[in-house]
């Protein structure tokens, strides 16, 4: 493990570690591929995640450590390659008991990234099923998450979330891949990715995450533009950071 992560890992309990080390094995298959070193790295900044970020939820709905653990890792795992490990504008996370609806619009959302409010909104169904099928290119978590980094992003002066070249590289190839979606009903990345770049960047997370096999067999030209840009590759289950 690196220096710096030693040094962090100081501001933690064992305990606290342990914790999150027995919840993502029981919820992450990211998580539980991963090399021992790369694991007590994901417990570090999982943790540091969840001291940045403020869980709200309905009163009468509770929300358990293990639920913040389970939603922070998604966080870790879309930017384990990344230098960040929390996020500043949206560091508010509301946990609803069920789909819910806003004002006004006639429409049932299972999640969203809110830019008034600066919150991010989950319903916990909607994040259980995420993570308790892993397979399927759906996670509502790593889904909303894609969208706080792309705002976020645009939204700093100067050191960015990500490597400016590689996210130039990797809008020209999306905008190719993106009508490719639009046109064909039966495109490998599901058709919401056509909606617009946003949609399409959470979209493909979701496959690139959960589908790294077929997604790179598929679609060789995105996946690896992906991988530059969250310079990681999840088909490398034990050690997906590249650099
Ligand atoms: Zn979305």
């Amino acid at each position: 493990m690196s220096f710096k992560y030693k040094i962090l890992g100081y501001f933690f309990k064992e305990k606290s570690k342990t914790e999150v080390h027995l919840v993502l094995l029981k919820w992450s298959s990211y998580y539980k591929d991963l090399s021992t070193v790369n694991q007590e790295i994901f417990q570090i900044r999982t943790l540091i995640f969840i001291k940045t970020t403020r869980f709200l939820s309905d009163p009468n709905f509770y929300v358990s450590p293990e639920m913040k653990i389970v939603i922070s890792s998604a966080f870790t795992q879309v930017t384990f390659g990344l230098k960040i490990v929390a996020l500043s504008k949206f560091n508010t996370i509301f946990i609803a008991p069920s789909a819910y609806t806003y004002q006004k619009i006639n429409q049932l959302f299972d999640g969203d990234v809110n830019i008034k409010t600066n919150r991010v909104n989950l319903s916990w169904p909607a994040v259980e099923r995420g993570f308790k099928i892993s397979d399927d290119a759906l996670n509502l978590c790593i889904h909303e998450f894609g969208h706080c980094l792309i705002i976020e992003n645009s939204k700093r002066n100067y050191m960015g979330i990500f490597n400016e070249n590689n996210l130039e590289s990797y809008k020209n190839t999306a905008i190719y891949f993106i009508n490719e979606v639009r046109a064909d009903e039966h495109s490998f990345l599901r058709n919401y990715g056509g909606e617009n770049l946003m949609e399409f960047f959470s979209v493909s997370l979701e496959s690139f995450f959960e589908k790294p096999n077929e997604f790179s067999q598929k679609l060789p030209k995105l996946y690896n533009s992906l991988a530059q840009l969250l310079n990681q590759d999840p088909r490398k289950k034990e050690h997906p950071k590249l650099n």
